[in-house]
């Protein structure tokens, strides 16, 4: 059976090695070692600004939201993993769906403006398959109108924009280390943030408000990633770069194997380095796109119809028409991709693709 994503397991001892630091130092929760050399290992390799390591990549959208969002209106992508917006809802603030760019497949910041009223605090847009948005548009909007920024970037593991990490972008960026994702520490997460006042803010937040044991800062909820988490994660970190470069292998065969087709693949916008992270194929219409499905989940082969439905259409949004986002969510079909993918296998799905159409 072939799935959308494999997970990346390191070598077993490697983790041992890791899990053998914990059972030394008794300490398995709460900032430990481990813990700590996985939070100073990724800025360093991410080039990234401060983080703080969560229990999952939704925790920190939801302590984001509820530091810099109030209860306002929060003005969003439809075309997203269900996440953003059930953090934006969980945390009593109001979804306001905005359009997608047909090609690049984030929030198309031109529209933006026109969907701010005096109830929005917030923009929450989503870096989708780790493509960024147009931030520096975004920013400007923001200025102008006095309106907190927060990037989901849970797909942007290694992803630079115009040589900067893209996790520097935004009031706070956040990402997911869930086991699908480019780097994993089975479940969990991080969020960034340049700020050292709403850094400081972020951090009690995310673990019960304390400033020492007997002290509170504020109101703070649990959102810590243990040691186990953190040893998953150190163990995984050495192969990332590989990985990704892996991946740029099948993806550079999938490239040249769908060009003759109708299929659209994903534009990147100028300036970014990517993670090749997911390998969407756009199809004329969803009646392609099942028959396609269909021929592959024969073959025991399994695409994910990465990001469907239109989030706008939820069964707990009463939301109006989004025009593009649902047309593309319809269309969607993210290709089984991970590092050191057979090539006989990827024979096998281009030419079932290209079969089917
Ligand atoms: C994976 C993902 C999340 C959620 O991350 P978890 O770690 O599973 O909580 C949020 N947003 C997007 C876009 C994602 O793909």
């Amino acid at each position: 059976m072939i799935n959308v994503t494999k997970t990346f397991l390191p070598p077993i001892e490697e983790y041992q090695k890791y899990l053998e630091q914990i059972w030394n130092s008794n300490q398995i929760a709460n900032g430990g070692k481990l813990w700590y050399e996985l939070q100073t290992k990724l800025k360093d390799y991410l080039d990234s600004p401060d983080l703080i390591l969560t229990a999952n990549g939704t925790l920190p959208l939801q302590i984001a939201l509820k530091v810099l969002a109030g209860n306002g209106e929060v003005i969003t992508t439809p075309f997203s993993y269900v996440a953003t917006t059930a953090a934006i809802v969980w945390e009593k603030c109001t979804p306001v769906f905005v359009d997608i760019h047909p090609e690049y497949l984030t929030i198309d910041e031109t529209k933006i403006e026109a969907a701010i009223t005096d109830q929005t605090t917030a923009i929450l847009a989503t870096h989708v398959f780790g493509n960024p948005c147009n931030v520096e548009e975004i920013d400007r909007i923001a200025k102008k109108h006095g309106l907190k920024v927060i990037y989901d970037a849970a797909h942007c593991f290694g992803v630079k924009y115009k040589g900067e990490s893209i996790f520097n972008y935004g009031d706070v960026s956040t990402c997911s280390f869930h086991a699908t994702k480019i780097f994993h520490t089975g479940e969990g997460g991080a969020m960034f943030c340049k700020d050292p006042d709403l850094y400081k803010e972020l951090f009690y937040s995310h673990n019960f408000g304390h400033k020492s044991a007997t002290e509170f800062l504020g109101l703070g909820i649990n959102a810590k990633m243990n040691e186990l988490q953190a040893a998953m994660g150190l163990a995984v970190l050495p192969y990332v770069e590989s990985n990704i470069e892996q991946r740029k292998v099948v993806y550079d065969f999938y490239q040249v194997a769908l060009t003759n087709t109708e299929l659209n693949i994903i534009k990147l916008r100028e300036g970014v380095e990517w993670n090749y992270s997911y390998f969407p194929v756009i199809f004329s219409d969803e009646n392609e796109l099942l028959k396609v499905q269909k021929a592959l989940n024969e073959k025991e082969i399994f695409p994910r119809r990465y990001f469907y439905p239109s989030l706008n259409s939820l069964p707990y949004i009463q939301g109006k028409k989004i025009e593009i986002s649902e047309s593309i969510s319809g269309r969607i079909l993210c290709l089984p991709f991970y590092a050191g993918q057979n090539p006989a296998q990827l024979k096998e799905i281009t030419s079932t693709l290209t079969a089917a159409e």
